[in-house]
């Protein structure tokens, strides 16, 4: 994953496509097809792309890497329609993550799976020109046609600051255009001047090196040219860093003539001599030169009071006040979530049963009415009540992180989820799990991190989902005396509340162990940028929670259709004629199943009708309720638990008399399901989400290992206790 951009440059003639570039004189021959937006993070890169491209955007992943791949189509003033691709944000051209090594390996045009573009747009945040401006000049240096869009221009005009757009575009020697993508300004004017581009950036009279540095600088670009077959800016940019760093040169030893490397090392001893410092002079000459371009195109209008931000943000990053109304903010959130998104699951799961009956009504009675419905429209159901949570945790999450308020609420979190290695970000998928797994994953990838994101989606599942609680509420009803302890604590209360704690804790505790062992790294930084307070704006909301939303129904959608109709065939086949429902899934494949793993889970106090429970809630937890049922022979208790809760704790043993179903037996169950991943469709987004299934099933195994562990541990240690009656 570290290979430096250097190296693939060595394997690929990539940078021969650079070369095509700076061998035409105007565009004519090559049209542009490909076009990049670029810019560091939080430019507002994304708001621009969606500003340019609509809703007519793509999102998926480079291959082989967790980073999110996006790209639309974009029409340029009147002209043909070409690509748009969002690049990840960078500051530089040398990589320090996965996500900044793929935008340079585009750049350098050493990508193997993207080409070359054809045009850059380069996103700066005007606001913060100096550090932006960094980027562009890395850019201008490749000779990539590059359109500057100075992006934020309202508020640099808010807070005083003034940009001569014409004196930047002269110095910079690429057209600039001023926009504000949160209000769709400029882009017209964006889009022309990208047309407008000629097929090469001249190469300008920009920054400077000192001459001697520049010398040989020079030559040792020759050199490599030659001897790697790469383009003018590749090798220039290639001998900046193996004059800058000593590493650069090892990482390529074995991959470089040794006249070359013998070339190398003189070329630094011989900066060293003249007393250069190699590690900074690069980075120096080129700062200095946009502190010249800044000066002469910027002016800034002194003001002695703060700007709103800085007043808010001692309000909402205060120690106890930020602290409050962070909690406020997340109440609000799953209020969202759990009340009010209620509703329409209730009446989204209301159709799916009209539909089923009037199927039932409308078919005659046999395996393909049956596979409609218990198959085919139960998994669709199954996937599409979980829309309005979903929807609602991606509305309020794109509103938050619009505002600017994302940024505070990670700053806040950060001092306490950096107590088990994670980001402050990584408390929002968490948060979110507590309705379902799916979204709470979806969530992660504001997380930049890539180790952090990964930790944070293998412990997401550990924190209980909506859909245990009917698992939860069944135990209780069934095993936990409704006993009140000091006259107000309910003992049911608690036993609810611990399974949630339980969950969240060992979701927590979990992250702490793959930070210290498996996603070993650095700790998080804790530099967290704190963007500027906009207003939200509903479309980029709006585009947000679609896109997501979209992602989840193509994602787990497949798959948790297929499972459900595949379950239905092991619950029905083989057929047995008459009997009861119980008869009939006893004798069927999942039935079988369920003996078959009798033996596994007699250890934690399970028999052959919870295995066959286990199997069939493994589509979705809270399916576990109605096998119940059905296995019991009480119809599936429409919502309310009483008679099956009822049976359960009476049923007998056949052969012994003794009790087969104990309070034990209950509060392992509920253990199990607070730990157990039975979930096909989190396994299914895991693996879109990581792109292969190497995480899905290390995830599985974990999960259903630690599940299994524990729940052995609480019921020896509830028989030795005596809680296990019989
Ligand atoms: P990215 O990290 O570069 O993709 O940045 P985003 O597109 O996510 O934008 C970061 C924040 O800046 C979001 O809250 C945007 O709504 C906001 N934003 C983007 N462009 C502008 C702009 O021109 N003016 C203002 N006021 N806000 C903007
Ligand atoms: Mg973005």
């Amino acid at each position: 994953m570290s290979s430096p951009a250097g190296g693939a440059e060595l394997n690929r003639p990539g940078g021969l496509r650079g070369e095509r570039h700076v061998a035409h004189g105007s565009r004519g021959a090559s049209p542009i097809r490909l076009v990049a937006l670029v810019g560091n993070p939080n430019s507002g890169k994304t708001t621009l792309f969606n500003a340019l491209t609509g809703l007519r955007q793509r999102v998926g992943n480079y291959p082989g890497v967790t980073v999110e791949r996006k790209e639309g189509r974009l029409r340029l003033g009147g002209g043909p329609e070409v690509t748009l691709l969002d690049l990840p944000g960078t500051y530089s051209l040398i990589p320090g993550s996965p996500d900044e090594q793929i935008t340079t390996d585009i750049l350098l045009g050493t990508a193997d799976h993207t080409p070359l573009p054809d045009a850059v747009i380069c996103v700066v945040d005007a606001n913060h020109l100096e550090r932006n401006l960094y980027l562009v000049s890395q850019i201008i240096d490749h000779r990539i046609p590059t359109v500057v869009a100075l992006n934020m221009i309202d508020i640099a005009e808010r807070s005083g600051i003034r940009i001569d757009v014409r004196s930047l575009a002269r110095e910079l020697g690429v057209p600039v255009l001023p926009t504000v993508a949160s209000k769709s300004e400029g882009i017209e004017e964006l889009t022309s001047a990208v047309a407008a581009l000629p097929a090469a950036n001249s190469p300008g009279n920009g920054w400077r090196l000192p001459a001697p540095v520049e010398r040989e600088t020079d030559e040792l670009a020759g050199i490599l040219e030659e001897a790697l077959h790469i383009s003018p800016p590749n090798a220039r940019h290639e001998a900046m860093k193996l004059l800058t760093t000593e590493s650069a040169l090892l990482e390529r030893m074995d991959r470089f003539a040794p006249e070359v490397i013998a070339h190398v090392k003189r070329d630094q001893d011989k900066l060293d001599f003249l007393g250069f410092d190699r590690h900074s002079v690069f980075v120096e000459s080129r700062y200095d030169w946009i502190k010249s371009v800044c000066m002469q195109s910027v002016a800034r209008k002194s003001s002695q009071e703060r700007s709103l931000s800085d007043r808010i943000d001692a309000v909402i990053t205060h120690r106890v006040w930020g602290v409050v109304i962070f909690l406020a903010m997340m109440a609000l959130v799953f209020q969202a979530m759990f009340s009010w998104a209620q509703l329409p699951m209730d009446l989204i799961k209301q159709g799916f049963d009209w539909l089923g009956t009037r199927v039932a009504v409308a078919m005659p009675p046999g395996d393909l009415r049956d596979l409609i419905i218990h198959g085919g429209i139960a998994g669709v159901a199954a996937v599409v009540t979980f829309l309005p949570q979903i929807l609602f945790l991606f509305f309020f999450l794109g509103l938050l992180e619009d505002t600017g308020y994302m940024a505070r609420a990670a700053f806040i979190m950060g001092r306490v989820m950096s107590k088990v290695g994670l980001h402050g970000k990584s408390f929002i998928p968490l948060l979110g799990s507590f309705a379902c797994a799916i979204p709470g994953i979806m969530a992660t990838r504001t997380i930049g991190n890539p180790r952090d994101r990964l930790a944070t989606m293998l412990v997401a599942p550990l924190v209980s989902c909506s859909a245990r609680l009917p698992v939860y509420a069944l135990m209780i009803a069934a095993v936990i005396p409704p006993l009140t302890i000091f006259g107000f604590i309910s003992l049911p209360g608690v036993t609810m509340l611990s399974m949630y704690l339980l969950g969240l804790g060992m979701a927590l505790f979990m992250a702490w162990i793959f930070k210290k062992t498996l996603l070993r790294g650095g700790p998080p930084s804790f530099i967290i940028e704190l963007p500027p307070y906009t207003m939200p704006s509903l479309r980029s909301t709006l585009t947000l929670m679609w896109e997501r939303a979209w992602l989840f129904l193509k994602r787990a959608g497949t798959i948790i259709l297929g499972a459900s109709i595949l379950l239905w065939f092991l619950a029905s086949y083989p057929k047995l004629d008459g009997g009861t429902p119980a008869d009939r899934l006893n004798h069927s494949f999942v039935g079988f199943a369920g003996r078959m793993i009798e033996p596994a889970i007699r250890p934690l106090g399970f028999d052959w009708k919870i295995g066959i429970g286990l199997i069939t809630s493994l589509i979705q937890r809270e399916v576990f309720v109605s096998t119940m049922g059905t296995i019991y022979d009480v119809g599936s208790g429409e919502g309310e638990h009483g008679g099956l809760a009822e049976r359960l704790r009476s049923s007998r043993d056949p052969l012994t008399g003794a009790n087969s179903f104990t309070p034990l037996t209950g509060i392992c169950i509920m253990v199990y399901y607070v730990l157990a991943m039975q979930c096909f469709s989190t396994v299914a987004v895991m693996r879109r989400e990581t792109n292969g299934w190497k995480w899905p099933l290390f995830q599985v195994a974990y999960m259903t290992a630690l599940a299994y562990g524990v729940t052995f541990i609480v019921f020896r240690a509830g028989t030795a206790m005596g809680i296990g009656g019989g």
